[in-house]
């Protein structure tokens, strides 16, 4: 209770986020609030969390949020503390300069969270998940000793462990809003070469990100996946891939690759549309939604108010509400006695949702 009162008080402080909206084709410098791109540098292990392996789709999972769950991959971070009880993410903010600029924000999205789960750990909240600045000696530490920019990564502190959630902040300016995650927990000997050299667990975000988009990414952290990426997906939501703004660049992009010579532009359409790996290849936001193999536990019916879900209106490449269905990329399918009867725009989700609270209790349950 204390802690969400400290929060409380935080959110006070926070300055109003100013989020332009663009209806106009946008440059990929360019974002909507919600919608993250992994950015090539930040992208997970293709075998780790969202990338999951085609050729996993045998290994039988526990979750319908998480690929590669517990199959080696990415985990539901370990429970750890004196006492061995609460799942602790431990954080640390890259620089002072972006602890600055937006720990207020982070905190207000960590709150959500807890708002929505019904507070902290504990018995009544039915988890034990819990969100902990690194400190050392009281003080709080950054994840660096030294950061370069230019590399985007630096000398790392050594009071800091590895395994902790990097937290990086990049400028709207430079990143156009863009935020990303990586998913659940890795462990050590699971992570590539490359995430060792750094930090194996990030969370990157926007100067211009409100709480609910950095929300979403911490449900990535926490291990969930995009809700609209589910194999099921096409009963409930439209995906209309060609609506997407990049969609004409990234078939640019193919043809100019001599590998898909032989490939006409129809089935270059398709595969950016429906392989994961093409549409990486190519940059194209599609892979934000192209649907994950079916592994394993699919749970729960499709949950449309999942704080995981893009809003109709996300990388919209036209202008696109509702009264212009027809240029979203995303909308919803209603139904009457399970017929279809039309569609309606995805509104973008403000907080998480029951189902989101009910993975989380599922996955850091409370055993108090
Ligand atoms: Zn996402």
């Amino acid at each position: 209770m204390a802690i969400l009162t400290r929060i409380g008080a935080l959110l006070l402080l926070c300055l109003p986020v100013v989020i332009t909206y663009s209806w106009t084709p946008i440059s990929p410098d360019q974002s909507f609030p919600l919608p993250d791109v992994r950015s090539p540098e930040l992208l997970p292990d293709l075998d780790n969390g969202a990338q999951a392996t085609p050729g996993n789709a045998s290994v039988a999972l526990q979750s319908r949020w998480l690929s590669d769950f517990f199959s080696g991959g990415s985990q539901p971070w370990p429970v750890r503390g004196i006492l061995k009880k609460s799942h602790r993410i431990r954080y640390c903010f890259a620089t002072a300069e972006m602890k600055q600029k937006m720990e207020c924000r982070l905190n207000e999205a960590i709150a959500l969270w807890s708002e929505a789960l019904g507070g902290g750990p504990g018995k009544d909240s039915g988890h034990n998940m819990e969100f902990s600045e690194v400190h050392f000696a009281g003080v709080h530490q950054l994840c660096f000793k030294q950061f370069i920019y230019k590399d985007w990564t630096g000398t790392r502190n050594p009071l800091v462990s590895k395994d902790v959630l990097a937290v990086f902040v990049k400028d709207e300016a430079s990143a156009g809003g863009v935020s990303s995650a990586t998913l659940g927990y890795t462990p050590q000997e699971r992570a590539s070469p490359d995430d060792l050299k750094r930090f194996r667990h990030r969370l990157t975000i926007s100067d211009n990100n409100q709480a609910f988009t950095i929300a979403h990414e911490i449900g990535h952290v926490l291990g969930l996946q995009h809700e609209m990426a589910r194999p099921d997906r096409d009963d409930f939501v439209e995906f209309r891939c060609t609506k997407l703004r990049g969609f004409a660049g990234a078939i640019l992009s193919a043809q100019s690759n001599p590998e898909n010579k032989d490939l006409t532009i129809q089935e270059i359409s398709n595969k950016l549309c429906n392989d994961i790996y093409f549409a990486l290849d190519n940059k194209f936001v599609a892979y934000n939604y192209i649907m994950t193999p079916d592994q394993g536990d699919q749970g729960e019916s499709f949950d449309v108010d999942s704080i995981m879900m893009y809003g109709s209106t996300a990388f919209a490449a036209h202008y696109c509400g509702k009264t212009a269905l027809d240029e979203c990329p995303l909308v919803k399918i209603e139904k009457l006695n399970g017929v279809k009867v039309g569609i309606a725009e995805v509104e973008i989700p403000s907080h998480p949702s029951k189902g989101d609270v009910a993975f989380v209790r599922k996955y850091y349950p409370w055993k108090g």
